[in-house]
C-alpha cells in the first residue's frame, strides 16, 4: 500500500504534535507537567509521557507520586510540589461575582524557565519544593 495525501499530512501532523508536547532538553519533570496542563489534565498522562522519553529506568515514578498524593497531573502541584515562595506574584483575589477582594499568591505568567536537571533525571528543578501536608 501506498502513502496517500492524507496520511502523509496525518503523520505530519503527528510528529508536530509529538514535537508541542516533548520534554525541553534538559527541562525538569514539574516545569514539563505544568507547562502540559494547558493541554488538560488526564490521569499521570504528562508525567508519564516525560518518564518514557527522558527517564525510562525510573519505573516507580508513578507510585512514587501517588504516595505523595498525585493521581493526576494536576494533583502534582495541588498536593505534592509547589513553586518556591520566591517565585510566587501578587494577585487579585476575586469573589464570586469577579470583584477583587483581596490579594493572593500565585503562580506567575509565564512561568520562570526551569532551572534544568541532568538527564534521566526525573527530580524537580531549583524552582519547586515538596508541599509538606501531613505533619504528624
Ligand atoms: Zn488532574
Ligand atoms: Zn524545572
Amino acid at each position: 500500500m501506498t502513502d496517500t495525501p492524507l496520511d502523509e499530512a496525518e503523520e505530519l501532523l503527528r510528529a508536530l504534535s509529538a514535537r508541542l508536547t516533548d520534554p525541553a532538553e534538559g527541562e525538569c519533570l514539574l516545569c514539563y507537567v505544568h507547562r502540559m496542563l494547558e493541554h488538560g489534565c488526564h490521569g499521570l498522562r504528562w508525567a508519564l509521557r516525560y518518564r518514557d522519553l527522558r527517564a525510562p529506568r525510573a519505573t516507580a515514578l508513578e507510585r512514587r507520586l501517588q504516595q505523595r498524593g498525585a493521581f493526576c497531573d494536576c494533583e502534582v502541584f495541588l498536593n505534592a510540589y509547589q513553586l518556591q515562595e520566591e517565585h510566587l506574584v501578587l494577585g487579585a483575589l476575586l469573589d464570586v461575582g469577579g470583584f477583587p477582594v483581596g490579594e493572593v499568591l500565585e503562580y506567575p505568567h509565564p512561568m520562570p524557565p526551569c532551572r534544568g536537571v541532568r538527564a534521566g533525571s526525573t527530580r524537580p528543578c531549583a524552582l519547586w519544593r515538596r508541599q509538606h501536608l501531613c505533619r504528624w
